[in-house]
């Protein structure tokens, strides 16, 4: 618990009883009594955070907070501002805000609401409001998050989906064009998985893709890079600012990852397969007309080639000897 009663309030961002599980809150006032309040009535059931200065708040949207309760009168940067470089800001557009404020002009209440804000409280608020209110938009923020957990990402992995990899694709692509910088792709597909299930069974299956989704995402270094589940039991990497001879080492590091995850659950005993998995690797740097299916053609032909080539490899594989050159 944050000791109010110091000199002042600790204007930098203390932790209140952060209990895994329990909701995130900040709470974003300059007054301690407000703070004090605030935290008196919903420390226990939420862990709280607290900042007394807009550019705190702002900073500590890097804990996720899932509300936040903002005054308007701040020392540095008014509330509304801040409410709108929240709503702007892709990282805090979807953390519900509770304007909190003294001051009950409806022009001002008008204004939060514009400014992307869920809701407007004037003090003094009642204790049983406060918590209705604070209890009614956390659970909407749940149910909003796992609609989108459920729409964006692949159900039996939890890596992204093919919805969230069309649309991240675009994107990246577009980006590309602007800056003339390299996108990679990457298909990789489990080899001879049909036999996997057969000898398996279905079940064994679906934790061997869940394996290798988890092999895969820990390769990836980049907060750009994304992997997706393509469908059945093939997954494509999605690689930003990344050259041809980036992705076949990104590619050849899954392959060997994969292989030797699968081997070691195998030697250690126990009903475990062997599986590997085979890379077909593209990259373009997009000029204005050129259409990113072409991209994704092409990776699936070196999907094929390495197929073709015998399997658990990858096309093109990674040369020691300098960067390959692109394949376009
Ligand atoms: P290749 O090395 O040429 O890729 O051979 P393969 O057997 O992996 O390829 P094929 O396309 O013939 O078979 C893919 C198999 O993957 C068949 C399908 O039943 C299985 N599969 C696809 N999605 C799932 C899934 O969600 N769970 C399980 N358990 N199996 C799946
Ligand atoms: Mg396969
Ligand atoms: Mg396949």
């Amino acid at each position: 618990m944050i000791d109010f009663d110091a000199d002042g309030v600790d204007c930098r961002l203390s932790l209140v009883g952060a209990t895994p599980g329990r909701p995130r809150l900040l709470l974003v006032d300059d007054d301690p009594t407000s703070l004090r309040l605030a935290a008196g009535i919903l420390d226990a059931d939420y862990a709280l955070r607290v900042a007394t200065c807009g550019g705190d708040a702002l900073a500590l949207i890097v804990d996720r907070p899932e509300l936040i309760l903002l005054d308007h009168h701040l020392p540095d940067i008014d509330g509304l501002e801040v409410c709108r470089r929240l709503k702007a800001d892709p990282r805090s557009a979807n953390i519900p805000v509770i304007f909190i404020t003294g001051n009950q002009d409806p022009v001002l209440e008008a204004a939060a609401l514009e400014a992307g804000a869920v809701d407007f409280v004037t003090k003094p608020y009642s204790t049983a409001v406060l918590r209705a209110r604070v209890r009614t938009h956390i659970a909407l923020k749940r149910k909003t998050d796992l609609l989108a957990q459920l729409a964006w990402h692949d159900g039996l992995t939890g890596v992204a989906n093919r919805r969230t990899f069309d649309q991240r694709f675009q994107q990246e692509w577009r980006l590309a064009q602007r800056h003339q910088t390299p996108l990679s792709l990457v298909m990789i597909d489990a080899d001879h998985f049909k036999a996997i299930n057969d000898d398996f069974g279905h079940q064994a299956g679906d934790q061997c893709l869940r394996d290798i989704a988890r092999c895969v995402a820990t390769q990836l270094r980049r907060p750009g890079d994304l992997i997706a589940r393509y469908g059945g039991e093939e997954f494509v990497l999605l690689l930003p600012k990344t050259d041809a001879a980036g992705a076949s080492h990104v590619a050849e590091a899954i392959r060997v990852a994969v292989e030797g995850a699968f081997a070691r659950a195998a030697d250690a005993g126990g009903d475990a397969p062997r599986l590997t998995v085979s890379g077909g690797c593209a990259t373009h740097t997009p000029a204005v007309g050129d259409a990113p299916e072409v991209l994704l053609q092409l990776a699936d032909r070196n999907l094929y080639r390495a197929k073709a080539a015998g399997r658990n490899r990858v096309e093109p594989p990674p040369t020691t000897a300098g960067p390959t050159p692109a394949p376009w």
